[in-house]
């Protein structure tokens, strides 16, 4: 067992009123690690950290190479402590051997491009704004101040990189809150941070629950931003609590994505993608693929395949490299998830696979939900429209394409969505249609951090990754710089200076 303190003003330190975090192995319920729970005063120490080392510390006054360079260190870091991260990554969320190799893999990766971001100067002219010679005018892009970063469950390693990343490769300092489900990897990243020599301050990790430590960290008036990514019903709180001190938010929130097979897909790749589009990390993905739009034409065969192939899945210990479904992260999301295919079931959504927990013997400890696929789903019921965030597929039969797209777009959400055809010119054509911030033609889950992501609608507000993403964690300046030299010469000479 781990045991983890919070990490503030470069120290490792105990929470002010002593509580603790029990992390459990949604497994076989072990205790993965006991880490101390960031209440409001431990808020308040670390925004005034993060606002010292801001306002007076070194970091704002270091050249950009300097700080792409500490932030290159972490991607350097991680892959040093790759294998220790994987399995801690394993035990603390559930995630399966293979996946979170390839998280923690993607975590070094972005962290680099990070620190590439970090070294360029996004300074941009603005052209054609005055009479020639009268004035020179640029945009300059400025840090923001301190970020508040809160994050889920579902990516936890990832998710704190794709908030530090672009927060520090912009010069903001930083307090993130992980999710108390999942804070060993963040606090592994905390030790990282600290072996690297970050300015203190600069960086400060404080698991905590989000009624308190993630309320105390928005209305905070000490933080500038707050980057938020979770559920759209809390990212509608965090949106309403930024208000009152008029926080910049980014939102990137939840999702129910819209996976639309043509009737001249390729069928066997169409199959697969749409099974790695759905049971992918157990459906806890925001851009999960937990709508599949099936044409008449071909749906049935499309049914029975899916369902075969989904029996093939192996079901079991996340840490065994040969399992494509582990648990889901709770006993808490165990429930939620059940309750939803009750209430399909209810609704008139026909069960075709799955629907309960595995019957095995070995996994009762685990949190686990056979992966569940459910036919004739109308698009307006319950198990449609909600985000279940676990394996559960709705399969809805669709008309035509101007069906399909109605019925895709016929949502609160807008995160991603996906065409499968073999025509790719009618692919695109659909997807441009599709109200989505990522569409995915014979494709699923590619998310780079070069390419912008983020929601439409009630998925969010703001992209994160590439320029985008980095933008959203500046300030714009405009800088106006005279170049008329001469005071009669100046355009509002004549409009209010007394002559003489
Ligand atoms: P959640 O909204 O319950 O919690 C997210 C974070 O917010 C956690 O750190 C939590 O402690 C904190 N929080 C909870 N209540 C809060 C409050 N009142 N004030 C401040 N902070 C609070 O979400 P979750 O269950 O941890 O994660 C699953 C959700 O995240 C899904 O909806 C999923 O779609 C979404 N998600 C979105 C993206 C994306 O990029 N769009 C990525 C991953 C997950």
């Amino acid at each position: 067992m781990q045991e983890y303190q919070l990490y503030i003003d470069g120290a490792f330190v105990s929470s002010a009123e002593g509580k603790k975090i029990q992390s459990v192995n949604p497994f076989d319920q072990s205790t993965v690690a006991r880490v101390d729970c960031a209440t409001t005063a431990d808020v308040d120490k670390a925004a005034a950290a993060a606002r010292k080392a801001f306002d007076e510390g070194p970091w704002a006054h270091m050249s950009r190479d300097e700080r792409s360079a500490l932030i290159k260190s972490i991607s350097d870091k991680i892959n040093e402590k790759f294998k220790e991260l994987v399995k801690l990554e394993v035990m603390d969320s559930g995630s399966t051997y293979r996946k979170a190799k390839e998280d923690v893999y993607l975590s070094a990766r972005s962290m680099h491009y990070f620190s590439k971001l970090a070294a360029l100067d996004l300074t941009e002219p603005v052209e054609g704004l005055n009479k020639p010679g009268f004035s020179r005018n640029i945009i300059v892009r400025e840090p923001m101040g301190v970020v508040g970063a809160i994050i889920p469950w579902n990516f936890p390693l990832k998710m704190a990189i794709w908030k530090l990343g672009p927060a520090l490769a912009a010069g903001n300092t930083v307090v993130l809150k992980p999710s108390e489900e999942t804070p060993a990897t963040a606090m592994e990243l905390s030790k990282i941070i600290d072996e690297i020599g970050f300015p203190p301050g600069v960086v400060n990790i404080i698991p905590g629950y989000g009624t308190e430590a993630g309320e105390a960290l928005i209305k905070h008036p000490g933080v500038d931003k707050i980057a938020f990514t979770g559920s759209t019903a809390i990212g509608r709180k965090v949106m309403a609590m930024a208000s009152e001190t008029m926080k910049r938010c980014t939102l990137e929130c939840g999702g129910k994505s819209a996976n639309i097979i043509l009737d001249d897909a390729d069928m066997e790749m169409a199959l697969d993608g749409s099974m790695y589009a759905i049971f992918y990390h157990q459906g806890q993905c925001c851009e999960a693929g937990a709508r599949l739009f099936l044409p008449e034409k071909i749906a049935d065969e499309f049914i029975g395949k899916l369902v075969d192939k989904t029996k093939k899945l192996v079901i079991g210990d996340p840490m065994d490299k040969a399992t494509d479904i582990g648990p889901l992260v709770s006993k808490k999301q165990q429930d939620r998830v059940l309750g939803y295919i009750q209430k399909g079931t209810e609704e008139g959504a026909k069960i075709l696979i799955g629907g309960k927990q595995p019957d095995d013997e070995a996994l009762k400890s685990g949190f686990f939900v056979e992966p569940t696929i459910f036919s004739d789903v109308d698009n307006k019921t319950t198990i449609a429209q909600e985000e279940i965030f676990g394996p559960v597929l709705s399969v809805i039969k669709y008309r035509d394409t101007d069906d399909a797209v109605a019925m895709a777009n016929d949502s609160m959400y807008g995160l991603a969505a996906g065409v499968w055809s073999k025509d790719k010119e009618k692919a695109e054509a659909i997807a441009r249609r599709l109200r989505a911030g990522t569409v995915w033609i014979n494709e699923w889950h590619l998310i780079s951090e070069k390419a912008p992501f983020g929601g439409y609608k009630k998925s969010g507000i703001g992209r994160e990754f590439g320029i985008e993403g980095l933008k959203e964690y500046t300030e714009v300046k405009h800088l106006h710089i005279d170049e008329v030299g001469e005071r009669d010469k100046k355009q509002w000479y004549d409009v209010v200076v007394p002559k003489g």
